[in-house]
């Protein structure tokens, strides 16, 4: 059975897991109303820091105000509702959850409900499963499309755009595949389920742009900012889905999922069928902030 961290931060207040309640009638229940950040802490070589936490939270107030939900909380509050709920579970290493979500307080689609806010922590492995991060992972283009930039936007992250992401990852798994691809809705490439996308070719990095319908992911951001300092070219351009079975090697990336290479995918090998050089140099770098052999010279890592 699924295990529960003992404390968790709701309205304010840090409580027992079990108090932290919501009525069945809760507006975002119904309708999707919520957005939501996923942030992870590591253990470094000066202590538990969360990474990006910043950035992840400007990120939330973003969703936020494009749904005309006013957070009754400060950044710096919720900053330090993060570092509390890792500190009270004696946490190190592990996976934050700030939610802010339309409560009870109206029935209409536009109605002005208070805004709840929670900030969960638990520890959490790789998010594709062990051995994802050596092995890589398989994939499938999925018969579920992105919706259109006119449709939702994708560039929030809310609770209701992941009904995508679930169609998307369910399908994949149920096909047998680790994870899911999405084509926009002009057909070309979007993002994975719950990740960005990066393709390499010649040792040039290729990643989908903001009008793919994708989330602009601050792992994603990362890895431009970390290859184009090692000396790797990156680029944002419109790629085909053909593209994803001519690539040298093709890499997914978000907060929970990290560096995840890809090693085949509709059946189809991936390169060389494991993880390429470059992806694992992004891996080295990435993961080298944490163990301290890539220098953070952004202040991306923030101590609990
Ligand atoms: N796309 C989607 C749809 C996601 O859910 C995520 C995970 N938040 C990402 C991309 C990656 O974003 P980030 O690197 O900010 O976690």
């Amino acid at each position: 059975a699924q295990q529960y961290p003992d404390w968790i931060w709701h309205n304010g207040a840090i409580k027992p897991w079990a108090e932290a309640t919501t009525h069945v009638m809760a507006h975002a229940l119904h309708y999707g109303s919520s957005v939501f950040e996923g942030i992870r802490s590591y253990v470094t070589p000066d202590g538990a820091a969360i990474f990006r936490l910043t950035d992840h939270l400007k990120r939330l107030y973003q969703s936020a105000k494009i749904y005309d939900m006013a957070l009754p909380y400060t950044q710096d509050q919720l900053a330090a509702a993060c570092r509390e709920v890792i500190r009270k579970n004696g946490l190190a290493a592990a996976y934050l959850r700030p939610v802010a979500y339309r409560g009870l307080g109206g029935f209409g689609l536009s109605a002005e409900t208070p805004i709840d806010v929670a900030v969960a922590a638990w520890p959490m492995g790789p998010y594709l499963g062990p051995e994802a991060l050596e092995q890589g992972i398989t994939a499938c283009v999925s018969s579920w499309q992105r919706f259109a930039p006119n449709t939702i936007p994708a560039g929030a992250k809310a609770g209701g755009n992941y009904l995508s992401g679930q169609l998307i990852a369910r399908e994949a798994r149920r096909l047998g595949f680790g994870e899911g691809i999405a084509l926009a809705a002009g057909g070309l490439l979007s993002e994975g389920a719950g990740e960005n996308l990066f393709l390499v070719f010649d040792g040039v990095l290729h990643t989908t742009p903001a009008s793919a319908s994708i989330l602009t992911g601050i792992t994603r951001d990362t890895l431009k900012v970390l290859a184009r300092e090692d000396g790797i070219e990156v680029v944002e351009r419109d790629i085909p889905r053909e593209y994803l079975y001519l690539a040298d090697e093709v890499l997914m990336c978000g907060t929970a999922a990290e560096v995840t290479p890809i090693r085949a995918i509709d059946g189809k090998p991936v390169g060389a069928g494991k993880a390429g050089p470059v992806t694992r140099r992004l891996q080295e770098l990435y993961f080298g902030l944490f163990d301290g052999r890539t220098h953070d010279k952004w202040g991306w890592l923030e101590s609990v």
